[in-house]
């Protein structure tokens, strides 16, 4: 071990221990609540999903690096309060190399070895032009590189099926998740999508280039229309027209949305198994019912 990378201890399970055991993984993705309210509906989806045992959970990393602190503690308390093994999202928004060191050092201390490494989108108008702290970061692959710089950590970082919305073709989006990868990531984790047949050009066009990390999708079970409109148009995931008719159809029923959500996330599971895909990310929203529907129909 380098003097550089003694900085901080890693411990605990790691995402790239599960994914060479060449099992498919099952994880959930949660975000840390702003209420009290919010908190207990987190903790009621963690304890109803944990019996499940889903290889890995996520936490993501407030827009603008808003909820630091809420993401470094409610990591904490799922490695330590739980039997899950959880994955502290980390992006560049706001900090500079100092801080984001400090909370790579928090993780470790908090005993979780796996960071998902992103660069963030500009606070205020997410689509917007990017612009740096300045004394940040750029772009995900020098946070790759900051975090493998200070200890034995398992760093995954973000795809995007549908391209990222500020990327210029698919070809160039590729070429930088690949460079991302190269730079000592273990695994990428997608962007959620609607086609199955766009992770896997995805994945073609990543395996051209001569890597073969595994890339997990994203899945998003679609329980609120409006709510996965407007999500979607922000991350650029192109949304299905028959979809969004179904959806309208019976968007004043919140159970027929849930069924129709669920559906169509099972179906969207099973041809990405079929086709290979290394497993399956669930964004959960912090709520279970869905997701647990959609598991147990895959298991069914
Ligand atoms: P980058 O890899 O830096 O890419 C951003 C853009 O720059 C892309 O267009 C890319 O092609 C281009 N690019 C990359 N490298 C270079 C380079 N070296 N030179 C020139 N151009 C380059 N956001 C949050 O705020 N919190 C979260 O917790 C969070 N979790 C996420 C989890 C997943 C699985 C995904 C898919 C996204 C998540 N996001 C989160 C959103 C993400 O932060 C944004 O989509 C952001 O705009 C891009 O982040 P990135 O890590 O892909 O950035």
């Amino acid at each position: 071990m380098t003097a550089v990378r003694s900085v901080v201890e890693t411990r605990g399970l790691t995402v790239r221990d599960f994914l060479a055991s060449g099992r498919p993984s099952f994880s959930f993705e949660f975000f840390p609540p702003r209420t009290p309210e919010g908190e207990r509906h987190l903790w009621t989806a963690i304890r109803e999903l944990e019996p499940l045992h889903p290889s890995f959970v996520s936490v993501t990393y407030g827009a603008g690096g808003s909820t630091r602190a809420g993401t470094v503690r409610i990591t904490e308390r799922i490695a330590t309060e739980t039997t899950l093994t959880p994955i502290g999202h980390l992006t560049a928004v706001n900090h500079s190399v100092s801080e984001l060191r400090q909370v790579i050092g928090s993780y470790a201390g908090a005993g979780v070895p796996n960071v998902l490494a992103l660069r963030g989108d500009p606070p205020g108008d997410p689509q917007g032009e990017w612009i740096a702290h300045p004394q940040g970061l750029h772009h995900a692959e020098e946070l790759v590189h900051l975090v493998q710089s200070l200890g034995d950590f398992c760093v995954g970082v973000a795809a995007f099926p549908d391209r990222h919305p500020r990327s210029a073709d698919f070809d160039t989006d590729a070429h930088y998740l690949v460079r991302k990868l190269a730079a000592g990531a273990d695994y990428a984790i997608t962007q959620f999508f609607f086609g199955a047949d766009a992770y896997f050009r995805l994945v073609d066009r990543v395996r051209r280039l001569g890597c073969e990390a595994p890339i997990i999708p994203g899945v998003m079970p679609v329980t609120n229309v409006a709510q996965i409109e407007r999500m979607a148009k922000l991350s650029g995931a192109a949304f299905p027209t028959d979809l969004a008719r179904r959806l309208h159809a019976v968007s004043d029923d919140p159970a027929a949305v849930r069924a129709v959500g669920v559906e169509v996330a099972a179906d969207l599971c099973e041809k990405l198994l079929a086709g290979g895909a290394p497993g399956i990310h669930f964004i959960t929203l912090n709520r279970s019912t869905a997701t647990r529907e959609v598991f147990h129909s895959l298991r069914g």
